[in-house]
């Protein structure tokens, strides 16, 4: 009995020798001191026994069983180990690597500066009102006071739309956003034709003109208008608005300038410079040493474009400037190229 339990010991602790993994040692642990392994039944006979033998072959079971246990326990410590360190080693993860960038898009450079101006706008009570793109002669130039053939046009060519004959007024892509000027008026106006409400509203939008493509010129481009009409408004408060929207946008300590100019649609017309906030006036190769940049043009609204619009202009007055986001964000950025903005260039892009 005691060289079977010597016999038994000695197998299993061989064939303990050769485990590496924990399901084989699982298999291990039931034949060799599960339930029915050989050990076992040594403790199953033990009752058969004669009462010399019972207490020495006892004894001698469990100090196998002990044995076997105490070497399982290691065995299975050891192969834990042995799995760590390989899974260490082989599933190694460097914190110190770079993520991967995620590229996420946003909103092109002239819709980020449009947004700033309008939200500049809405603060100073300006709605957005947005008109079509596509137009008519008459709405585009006509009812803005540049009759037919008017020299005022030729600053202004744009693309035409073959629409049958449609004589003198021809179907064309917006050379500006006035058009909206009058849509706007004519709606208003629609509301309460013997009382017109007054208006505030900021024209927003893309236009179009036939021209060379150039480093400053684009065929097309956005432009933001304004629109105020009312009664009693005056040219005074025409430059408050201005000279308050300059400030918003360029700084509080922004210092701007009107210079008498011509416009069919507005009478008296200005353009506004403001001082150069590259070289802070001093003079430089963005303000051409001027130490001014011209970012908008403006005026009374002209008796005339009230009139087409359903607004009387002997009670009512009213201003209105148009500016371009694009070359706001060229005169900021010094951007010398306007083609940059409708390249698709993602490097320019990137940028803003
Ligand atoms: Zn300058």
């Amino acid at each position: 009995m005691l060289d079977k339990l010597n016999e038994i010991e000695k197998s299993a602790l061989t064939s303990l020798e050769s485990i590496n993994d924990q399901a084989a040692l699982d298999a291990w642990r039931v034949s060799n001191v599960g339930r029915n392994s050989p050990l076992m039944n040594v403790f199953a006979e033990l009752g058969k026994l004669s009462k010399e033998e019972k207490p020495v072959v006892g004894a001698a079971a469990n100090r196998v069983k002990v044995a076997l246990e105490s070497a399982l326990e290691e065995r299975s410590q050891a192969i834990k180990t042995v799995s760590l360190a390989k899974s260490l080693e082989e599933e190694q993860l460097d914190v110190t690597l770079p993520g991967r960038t995620i590229n996420i898009g946003r909103l092109h450079p002239s819709t980020q500066q449009l947004r700033r101006v309008l939200a500049i706008l809405a603060e100073m009570g300006f709605q957005v009102y947005t008109s079509r793109e596509v137009e008519t002669d008459e709405m585009n130039f006509q009812l803005l006071n540049f009759p037919l053939h008017h020299p005022a046009r030729d600053m202004q060519d744009s693309f035409y739309v073959e629409a049958g004959d449609r004589g003198d007024n021809p179907i064309l892509m917006r050379t500006h956003t006035s058009p909206g000027q009058i849509r706007a008026m004519r709606e208003y106006a629609a509301m309460n034709p013997k009382d017109p409400p007054s208006i505030r509203i900021a024209l927003p939008g893309m236009c179009f003109r036939y021209e060379q493509i150039t480093a400053r010129s684009e065929i097309q481009f956005n432009q933001v208008e304004g629109l105020a009409v009312g009664k009693n408004i005056t040219f005074a408060d025409l430059k408050g608005t201005i000279a308050d929207f300059v400030r918003r946008m360029f700084g509080q300590g922004a210092r701007l300038r009107f210079r008498a100019s011509y416009f069919p649609f507005t009478e008296p017309s200005a353009e506004v410079d403001v001082e150069c906030f590259v070289c802070g006036g001093v003079g430089c190769q963005v303000c051409k040493n001027s130490g001014w940049l011209e970012i908008l043009g403006c005026g009374m609204v002209h008796p005339n474009v009230l009139q087409n619009g359903g607004y009387d202009p002997k009670i009512y007055s009213g201003f209105a400037w148009g500016m371009g986001p694009e070359r706001q964000l060229m005169l900021r950025n010094k951007i010398n190229d306007i083609r940059y903005f409708w390249g698709n260039d993602i490097r320019f892009l990137q940028q803003f």
